[in-house]
């Protein structure tokens, strides 16, 4: 099993850095497009829904961003002191 940055909120939201993540469970079909661009941050659960690892630091900023460009129906929101980075 793998370990989730935050337990009781594996998809987020959960704070990376200056970051927030958060991935739309209903919206995620487990395309896995976002766990290339960073892999140290996303992997898939039980259910095939994305979450967000307890390893996420070891990503940049950048890299997050480039995982929820990636992802082919949006379900990853990233903010920065509230502004949406996307
Ligand atoms: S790319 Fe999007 S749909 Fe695919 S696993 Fe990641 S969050 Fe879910």
């Amino acid at each position: 099993m793998t370990q989730t940055l935050d337990t009781n909120n594996p998809s987020g939201p959960v704070t990376v850095g200056e970051i927030e993540v958060t991935i739309d469970r209903d919206a995620c079909i487990g395309a896995s497009a976002c766990i290339p661009p960073a892999d140290k941050t996303f992997t898939l659960d039980d259910d095939g829904k994305a979450v967000v690892m307890a390893s996420a630091s070891e990503n940049n900023e950048a890299d997050i961003i480039d995982a929820a460009r990636a992802c082919p129906v949006m379900a990853i929101k990233v903010t920065k002191n509230g502004q949406d980075m996307m």
